[in-house]
């Protein structure tokens, strides 16, 4: 039985993050050792295109993890939850935070705002997948790998659905029975 219908293959999304690597080491190109571009990973979602694209990267780096969730019913303050917060102080650093997907936005919205408060030397964001239709804030990741039209919920690659699929080396739109197999109600 299959659970999903294929949007991009493996050797698609490989090529899609090594695009996406080259420009990375274009505009970093004169970072050093001493003051290292600061890679932040946005968990869970991220952690394997974090770990394809940061090995793509070929400029001086350092890796920081970060949890978060947004409040659903308080967009317009615009606040967000760390869960679990990075290790570094950001002060005079560049950083560039590495996302799954870019939806309404309101994630990263919330989260560079958080972060600009610590003062980095540049804060830019790089994310695997965009849906254009779906946004609903001020602002574009400086990185975009796929935009996705029409907005479809995607699976695998680090994506989940209730926290199922992560693990598929593609990504995919889950099928009718797989969404209302894995349904849960709260
Ligand atoms: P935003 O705040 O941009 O609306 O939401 C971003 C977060 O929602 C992503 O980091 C991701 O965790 C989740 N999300 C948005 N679209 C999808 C999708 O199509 N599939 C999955 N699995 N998660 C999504
Ligand atoms: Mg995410």
């Amino acid at each position: 039985m299959s659970f999903s219908k294929v949007l991009y293959s493996a050797t698609q999304i490989n090529d899609v993050v090594q695009e996406l690597a080259n420009q990375i080491n274009m505009k970093y190109a004169d970072v050093t050792f001493q003051n290292p571009l600061v890679l932040i990973c946005i968990l869970k979602g991220s952690f394997i295109f974090f770990s394809d694209i940061t090995r793509k990267i070929n400029i001086p780096q350092i890796h920081e993890f970060m949890t978060v969730s947004s409040y659903i019913n308080d967009r317009s303050t615009g606040k967000i939850n760390i869960l679990a917060d990075i290790t570094i102080d950001i002060k005079g650093k560049d950083v560039l935070i590495i996302e799954d997907i870019f939806d309404t936005g309101v994630t990263l919205d919330c989260l560079l705002k958080e972060l600009e408060k610590r003062n980095p030397k540049s804060l830019e964001c790089c994310v695997l997948l965009s849906k254009p239709t779906m946004v609903k804030v001020p602002i574009k990741p400086a990185f975009v790998g796929i935009e996705l039209n029409p907005p479809e919920f995607v699976i695998g690659y680090g994506l989940d659905y209730n926290q199922l699929f992560r693990n598929l080396p593609f990504i995919a739109v889950p099928t009718n029975e797989t969404i209302k197999l894995f349904k849960r109600y709260t």
